[in-house]
């Protein structure tokens, strides 16, 4: 019984590079895996081995078990680490990794399959005396059944899919009224989602918070916890902030939770590290949700309170080792808490958001740690999960840990992709969240819009429009032929009125401005604003305003403009763009000014259209752009489709004039 020698990460992005870490540091060989759309991802580029899966999709590449075995005993792996996601939770899959002669680092096929249904978890946590929340099966009832089913259970119920997991598959029925198209519609949903149509009616318990408990085993009979995540700031039922200690848990609490983890445990043979997951009341009580067979995606709250690794462990028990007294006599110290940067836009209901990552840097601040799949330059694809990275903040006290994570967030450099990380600083700001009053409704009742645009002061995204025009102008200085050999100071001469209209915040701005000898004049939107300008470049502008001297980073690429300051981020484009073909592109060509996301296709390729038609909607900078035909003509190319990003400078359609098409 030993560490194994070369471990397969059947898995990419963030938690591959997360097990690949603590691989290095124990002098154990990685196996990385990759789809064609992952080639080029920092997890590829950090194993010493990688295999390729051909195609993009899951169900062709991350999903096939076939092809994952095959991929560990052809690079010579003897051990495979499922993370978390695609087939983490899969009992097959582990069958077929042991049925090869690997190790499987993650519990028993048997344990898996045994909480692989919550509904058959929760009869058999039932019958060993973990509580659990009324309810039962909703499959193949009649009427009168399963309306008797949920009286007895107590409205409001929860529809529930039984091989349900990321939050997917649930319905809230809050009268009788609702039910059966409830349970049809998440019967449906769990069909097409996880191949299961079996559903359940549960209780559902108003503003609860979620709160788990780690459990680590190992093949000697030993089964210990350590302590509870508090989990309970969640999107759609996802996770987005968690902690540990929780902030509403005390000693006496989290002995009896603790006690009814390792006995949910130890009931189904557990073997390495798991989740318990659990609903507490708010007068309270608490109730057994499901168990997680595998690593969390928030582990390493629990790794810095205790000090351990949880992946070092699930390596160390997967060779056979015992539990060590490190282990089995834990102990927190200090807070943390983790947040979940998504590639999402919370402003429109947390839609995906994909496309290149031109910058991506989050400073490891003293107490922080950054768990990410990405890097500058790297593409977030729509093919995968949107989680960029996990910032997890550690220290003495929660209210510390608190003010670190914000800090981190908020000093980001993310460029290129919407991100939520706005709205994770808002909320780490709330009284609600410092004072503990944290529930699974709290996005509920502090609304993420209002959240995310109170990141930052009133008056910022005006005074960042007038740093990117400041910071356009000395560029173009910069790189205009005639100005090589003026002097590099722009005082040196004073210019005419400019004006400069940006996209950004999903408005558009308009910067009017003269660059005096010693003075600038400023408007945003016709509204003055007095500044003292220090300096500007393409890439910094330093500049006063009411006596307070800021320093605005900017990053010029193409047409987009991002500012990062201490006020917050914006991103800009310069607009309008969008009927200006450059020069080496077919006339009629129409390019995308900046990277977006095509709303609409009005036309179709061979179609007569008129000047001034429309022809596609194209989204960029949170706004609806209508991109129309610049003469009558024919369309003769159209490369893009409804759903489809694009980036800037992209040809998105070509018209060509009526009178070409005609004689052509
Ligand atoms: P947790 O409680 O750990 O957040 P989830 O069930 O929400 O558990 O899923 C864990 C993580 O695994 C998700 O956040 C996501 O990153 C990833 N994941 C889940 N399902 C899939 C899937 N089908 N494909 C890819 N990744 C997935
Ligand atoms: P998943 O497998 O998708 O993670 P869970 O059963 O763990 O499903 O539930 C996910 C989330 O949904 C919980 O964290 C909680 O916010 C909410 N939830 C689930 N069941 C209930 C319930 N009975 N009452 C209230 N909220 C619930
Ligand atoms: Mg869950």
């Amino acid at each position: 019984m030993s560490l194994p020698r070369r471990v397969l990460v059947a898995n990419r992005g963030e938690v591959a590079r997360r097990v690949f870490r603590t691989c290095r540091r124990l002098g154990i060989g990685t196996v990385a895996v990759f789809s064609d759309a992952d080639a080029d991802a920092p997890h590829v580029h950090e194993a010493d081995l990688a295999v390729r899966l051909r195609g993009v999709a899951p169900t062709d590449t991350y999903l096939r078990g076939d092809l994952l075995v095959d991929a560990a005993l052809r690079s010579g792996a003897d051990a495979v680490h499922p993370g978390y996601g695609f087939l983490s939770e899969d009992a097959a899959f582990a069958r077929a990794v042991i049925g090869a002669g690997l190790t499987w680092i993650g519990p028993p096929p048997e344990a898996i399959e045994a909480m692989g249904s919550k509904l058959a978890a929760k009869a058999r946590m039932a019958a060993a005396g973990v509580p659990v929340l009324a309810g039962g099966d909703a499959t193949g009832l009649d009427h009168d059944a399963l309306h008797a089913l949920a009286a007895d259970a107590g409205y409001p119920v929860l529809v529930k899919a039984s091989a349900g997991g990321g939050g997917r598959g649930m319905r809230l029925v809050r009268t009788a009224g609702e039910l059966a198209d409830a349970v049809r519609s998440a019967e449906r949903e769990a069909e097409s989602a996880f191949g299961d149509g079996t559903v359940f009616v549960e209780k559902y318990v108003e503003a609860p918070r979620h709160v788990e408990v780690q459990v680590l085993a190992d093949r000697h009979g030993n089964v210990v916890h350590l302590f509870e995540r508090e989990c309970s700031i969640q999107r759609r039922h996802q996770k987005l902030i968690e902690e540990s200690p929780s902030p509403a848990v005390d000693d006496e609490l989290r002995e009896r939770i603790g006690k009814a983890a390792v006995t949910a445990a130890a009931e189904v043979g557990y073997v390495g590290a798991g989740t318990v997951e659990l609903i507490l009341t708010p007068d309270g009580e608490f109730a057994f949700l499901e168990m997680n067979t595998r690593l969390q995606v928030e582990h390493p709250v629990t790794e810095l309170v205790t000090g351990l690794d949880l992946v070092e462990w699930q390596l160390r028990v997967a060779g056979g080792e015992p539990l060590s007294p490190e282990v089995t006599g834990a102990a927190v110290t200090g807070h943390a808490i983790e947040a979940r940067l998504y590639a999402e836009d919370p402003a429109h209901d947390y839609r995906p958001a994909t496309g290149a990552l031109h910058r991506f840097s989050i400073a490891e601040l003293e107490g922080v740690r950054v768990d990410s799949g990405v890097e500058d330059a790297s593409t977030v694809s729509p093919h995968y999960d949107p989680m960029l990275a996990k910032v997890i903040a550690w220290a003495p006290t929660r209210d510390e840990a608190i003010r670190r994570l914000a800090a981190a967030l908020a000093g980001a450099r993310i460029h290129g992709v919407v991100t939520n990380r706005d709205l994770l600083v808002s909320i780490l700001g709330q009284d609600d969240f410092q004072s503990g009053r944290t529930d699974t409704a709290f996005l509920e009742r502090h609304d993420p819009v209002a959240l995310t645009a109170a990141r930052r002061p009133a008056g910022t995204v005006r005074l960042h429009a007038a740093a990117a025009a400041l910071a356009v102008q000395a560029h173009r200085r910069a790189t205009a032929t005639t100005w090589r050999q003026a002097p590099s100071g722009w005082r040196n001469s004073p210019s005419q009125p400019q004006r400069c209209t940006l996209i950004g915040d999903g408005r558009e701005l308009e910067v009017n401005y003269a660059l005096g000898r010693d003075a600038v004049q400023l408007s945003v939107d016709g509204e003055a604003i007095a500044l003292d300008l220090m300096s500007a470049s393409a890439n910094e502008v330093d500049l006063e305003v009411d006596g307070v001297r800021h320093r605005l980073e900017v990053s010029i690429r193409g047409a987009t403009i991002d500012i990062d300051s201490s006020l917050g981020s914006t991103s800009f484009a310069v607009a309008p763009r969008f009927v200006e073909p450059g020069s080496q592109l077919a006339a009629g060509s129409l390019i995308a000014p900046m990277p977006g996301s095509v709303v609409r296709v009005a036309v179709a390729q061979g179609d007569t259209v008129e000047a001034g038609q429309l022809l596609i909607v194209l989204e960029a900078m949170k706004m609806e752009h209508p991109v129309t035909a610049p003469t009558s003509g024919t369309v003769t190319s159209l490369a893009v489709t409804a759903g489809q990003q694009v980036d800037g400078g992209q040809v998105l359609a070509v018209v060509e004039p009526a009178s070409e098409a005609d004689g052509g």
